[in-house]
């Protein structure tokens, strides 16, 4: 395990880059969220206006498009806007954690040129497709195949759950080159969906993070050019769980933020709401939940920044933060989901209304506790590295 050190320091550049975040996330998302919640659209307007803020590309190089800022400025923007809509930071994570991070670690230089610039800029939108219908925590399963003819792969199959696929202009697909060798035989490749078969499946309605728009995505003979395969054949579980590392990061950011947006309200409802002729904040069980919620916040916070320096110190070594990544999702995730519960049962009634955002919180926190690798997967993933096995 790496132990890096825990002293940080925000600099100027941090505590702007989360300014930026937090006036944007209250000035121009905070009036649309509950819509674009239940209107399920994609916010598109806003997350334009992101990428000219830089948001969209947070720790890329500014030469490939991005704001060339560090881990932490990235956690600390994520959770500003996730406070506010989980669905910004959704379509925000995926763009910045699972589209760029992989093309800059893994892409040739032609590749960072064309599809790195554009999507860490914002002029583009990014995806990243590992799940199929019948594969989703064991990736060794999947069914979609691409085959080498001469200078293309013809790709063929079906891609479930593709967040920002309704609109993404490229994707970083893994599919199988040799199915006999499982995890072995996955490889990555860089899909451009204007292409002739490329097509756009079912739009998934959803329980939470609705306007993050997530769909099936079919390959029908789609012939991607060699020189669009990212890394060598057979990498593809390689870079998809590398470029998982960093996104477990983002997700844990974006459960931090909807955890801290419950506790907030919940303060702010337990000071005014009365009882039995005293505040609810004047009784024993409010305070009991006041008091796990913020201690469950912090430990969650020094875990995100925990992995932001592992990360940030494995980009100078070369290592892995894997242990690091899954136990700040694990533990934010579940935060998120313990202080929405919360936040609901403090309101009573209505916390169970549309009139106040705290059910939104609660609809959209369940989600960091299954995507980039279930809670249960975390688990695995910590205890292995514990244990030693693989
Ligand atoms: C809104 C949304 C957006 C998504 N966006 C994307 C995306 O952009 N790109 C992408 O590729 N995928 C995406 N996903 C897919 C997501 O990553 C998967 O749903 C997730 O990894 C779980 O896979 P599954 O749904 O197939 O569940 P399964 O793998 O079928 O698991 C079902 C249950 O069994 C448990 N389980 C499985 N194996 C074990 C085990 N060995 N031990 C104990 N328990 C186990 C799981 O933890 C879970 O509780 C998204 C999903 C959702 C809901």
């Amino acid at each position: 395990m790496t132990t890096p050190s825990l002293s940080l320091t925000l600099t100027a550049e941090h505590e702007m880059i989360r300014q930026t975040a937090r006036d944007f996330a209250q000035k121009e998302i905070a009036p649309i969220a509950a819509e674009f919640d239940e209107s399920g659209d994609f916010p598109i307007t806003t997350i334009k206006k992101m990428g000219a803020l830089g948001l969209m590309g947070i720790e890329m190089p500014e030469e490939y498009g991005g704001a060339g800022m560090d881990t932490i400025a990235y956690v600390l923007a994520l959770e500003e806007i996730c406070k506010v809509d989980a669905s910004h930071g959704t379509i925000m994570s995926v763009n910045n954690s699972l589209f760029c991070n992989g093309i800059y670690k893994f892409g040739t230089e032609a590749q960072k040129q064309k599809y790195l610039k554009a999507v860490a800029s914002g002029e583009k939108i990014g995806a990243y497709s590992l799940t199929e219908p019948m594969s989703g925590s064991d990736a060794g399963t999947m069914k979609s195949r691409a085959v080498r003819e001469g200078d293309v792969y013809v790709i063929n199959g079906r891609k479930s759950w593709v967040t920002s696929a309704p609109v993404a202009d490229y994707i970083v697909l893994f599919t199988m080159t040799a199915p006999e060798k499982k995890h072995k035989g996955i490889t990555a490749f860089l899909i451009e969906t204007d292409q002739p078969g490329f097509v756009r499946g079912k739009k998934e309605p959803k329980l939470g993070i609705r306007a993050s728009a997530t769909s099936e995505i079919v390959f029908e003979n789609y012939r991607c050019p060699v020189e669009n395969r990212l890394g060598e054949e057979g990498e593809g579980f390689k870079i998809a769980m590398t470029v998982l590392d960093a996104g477990r990061i983002g997700i844990a950011s974006q459960a931090l933020g909807i955890a801290e947006a419950a506790y907030e309200a919940s303060v702010a409802y337990a000071k005014e709401r009365e009882a039995f002729g005293s505040k609810l904040g004047e009784f024993q069980g409010t305070q009991f939940k006041i008091a796990d919620m913020k201690t469950r916040i912090e430990a969650a916070r020094l875990l995100i920044y925990n992995a932001a320096l592992a990360k940030m110190n494995a980009k100078a070594s070369g290592g892995r933060y894997t242990l690091e990544a899954s136990m700040a999702k694990l533990y934010a995730s579940e935060t998120a989901m313990f202080c929405a519960h919360q936040a609901v049962q403090i309101h009573g009634g209505m916390g169970y209304s549309k009139e106040l955002p705290v059910e939104r919180f609660f609809r959209d926190a369940k989600i960091t506790e299954i995507y980039e690798g279930t809670s249960e997967i975390q688990r695995m993933v910590i205890a292995r590295q514990e244990l030693g096995l693989r």
